[in-house]
């Protein structure tokens, strides 16, 4: 076990810690790191460093921001009242890329999901129902992912929300192609079923 330097073990421990890294994969990175060009690797931990200096979350929305307010969020042609409602800032960027959508944004930064101990109260839910008073909210898309995670947060959200009558709809992914029903996680065939009206 005492056979890396203690620095090389401190790097493959972080790379551990990253999602998705086993150990092994974490070794090879550290080797990488140790035989990459000298400059290219201090341009590397220069951007980490920008990147946790100047990157947060945008205060209204929770996209990434280098502002208090996210560019969406402070672009005055976006329509405050239509919220599309996604887990993560990578989701946001997949709706913004097809350019259709001109209405903002609420990042949960995460979803329900009880077997990794993961609440409605460690997302950015009371957030949300707080916007949709104060931005006179009239449309919400539910646009949590398609997996067991994503349907309880949307079937969370949407009880939460039904007080405020705002209109809600859930965004259509239905049952994939081919796909065989006894294989689908029952939460996504009740979605595929109810999923033929707004929500
Ligand atoms: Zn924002």
């Amino acid at each position: 076990m005492a056979a890396y330097t203690r620095s090389m073990q401190e790097l493959i421990d972080h790379f551990k810690k990253m999602p998705g890294i086993g150990a092994k994969s974490a070794e090879r990175m550290a080797f990488y790191v140790l035989k990459a060009p000298k400059q290219d690797m201090e341009k590397f931990s220069a951007v980490i460093k920008k990147v946790k200096d100047s990157v947060k979350f945008c205060k209204k929305c929770g996209n990434l921001s280098e502002e208090e307010l996210c560019t969406i969020c402070s672009d005055a042609r976006r329509d405050k009242g239509i919220v599309c409602v996604v887990e993560e800032p990578k989701d946001l960027i997949v709706i913004e890329k097809s350019g259709q959508y001109k209405g903002t944004f609420h990042v949960l930064l995460g979803s329900i999901a009880p077997l990794d101990g993961i609440g409605p109260e460690d997302l950015r839910i009371k957030e949300l129902l707080s916007r949709v008073k104060e931005d006179k909210v009239r449309e919400i898309i539910l646009a949590t992912d398609s997996d067991a995670e994503g349907e309880t947060t949307a079937l969370y959200l949407s009880k939460e929300l039904k007080p405020f009558k705002v209109k809600m709809s859930r965004l259509a992914y239905g049952i994939p192609v081919g796909g065989n029903l006894d294989y689908i996680d029952q939460a996504t065939l009740i979605r595929a079923l109810e999923g033929r009206q707004a929500v």
